[in-house]
């Protein structure tokens, strides 16, 4: 199969999901924003008057971001809900991507699989692949995901303020765990390791949390490289410090069941791939911000506060207790 019977049987079926947010042609707008979609040597989209366009790119390098072998659909799958993790660390409507794809061959087994991951994850999200390149060569996956927010309403990392309670979403720590797994020569058994696979493999970004939290949150991040290290970007990016009690972590029973709850909390702080929000709130504003999350299906929880002090502090009883913050690095040591 060539390049264009490629893109056309694969790519431009993602064109134009359903209930896209910019929603059906009125006042001359075009069906999804989209005036122009694959095909022609550019996209023309349309941002409505009085909205901002939020745009976030990341790329999946094989052997780097996912294990050789690993399920073509989970590839695509994750390909776009990292970007769509930043869009929803910002607060943005996801609307458009584009997807530059550089594969080994023609492999029609693997291009299903990655399309149908991919697919299954735009249309939940309702967002339109409106354009993208694909050439040979080792398999990188980069995605470019396109939002919108109303000016002023973004939720930046560097609103922070000493006092503001620190949240998290969902669970940490699991998809770590899952990679572990996932890298161990014999096939762990059981619910619990195939949950914590499931949650390397197929990581759910939280738009809807990002949404609801818009207005509200005073600075917000995305957990890509471990708790601990991006909260204390969004720390140091706020001009402040973080503390974290280690007993308040959000940690799922299928981490609490595979190891000791000290080595679960450990990972729930330093294991990296979560894709949940960590986001702060000023005290007076908790309540409200917990009833506007009543219709939202993922769970937050309180772990810790900003302070002065510009430092990560992470207590375990009250008491301190040592916590790398640095998170991945792709280039250790240069510089
Ligand atoms: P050009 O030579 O102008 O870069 P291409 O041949 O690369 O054009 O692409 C033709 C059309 O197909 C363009 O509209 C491009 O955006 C789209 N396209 C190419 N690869 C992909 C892809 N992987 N996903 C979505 N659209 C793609
Ligand atoms: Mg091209």
């Amino acid at each position: 199969m060539g390049e264009f019977e490629l893109i056309e049987r694969y790519f431009l079926p993602l064109g134009l999901p359903i209930g896209h947010p910019v929603g059906k042609p009125a006042g001359g707008m075009a069906e999804g924003g989209v005036a122009l979609g694959i095909g022609d040597d550019a996209a023309l989209l349309e941002v409505p008057p009085g909205r901002q366009l939020v745009a976030a790119l990341d790329t999946l390098v094989e052997g780097r971001h996912f294990l050789p072998g690993t399920d073509p659909a989970s590839i695509g799958h994750r390909a776009l809900a990292v970007n769509l993790s930043d869009l929803a660390a910002m607060g943005a409507d996801p609307a458009w991507f584009l997807l530059a794809l550089t594969l080994p061959r023609s492999d029609t087994v693997f291009l299903e699989g990655f399309a149908r991951g991919l697919h299954a994850l735009a249309s939940r999200h309702s967002v339109a692949l409106v354009g993208g390149d694909t050439t040979a060569g080792p398999l990188v996956v980069s995605v470019q995901a396109l939002g919108m927010i109303e000016p002023g309403l973004a939720l930046r990392r560097d609103g922070a303020a000493p006092g503001d309670l620190l949240y998290v979403s969902g669970t940490t720590g699991d998809a770590a765990a899952g990679l572990k797994l996932l890298q161990s020569p014999d096939l762990v058994k059981g619910p619990d390791a195939e949950f914590l696979r499931q949650r390397f493999l197929f990581p759910e970004p939280r738009v809807e949390l990002g949404r609801a939290l818009r207005g509200i949150a005073s600075a917000c991040i995305d957990v890509s490289d471990g708790l601990a290290g991006d909260a204390a970007r969004l720390a140091a990016a706020s001009g402040c410090g973080a503390s974290i009690e280690a007993g308040r972590l959000p940690l799922s029973a299928a981490l609490v069941n595979m190891q000791p709850v000290e080595q679960a909390q450990s990972c729930a702080l330093t294991g990296g791939d979560d894709y949940e929000l960590c986001f702060t709130v000023a005290p007076a504003r908790a309540a409200e911000m917990e009833s506007r999350l009543t219709n939202v299906k993922c769970r937050v929880t309180c772990i810790g506060r900003v302070e002065e002090k510009l430092s990560l502090r992470v207590t375990r009883n009250g008491k301190p207790v040592d916590c790398d913050t640095r998170g991945y690095d792709h280039f250790p040591g240069a510089g």
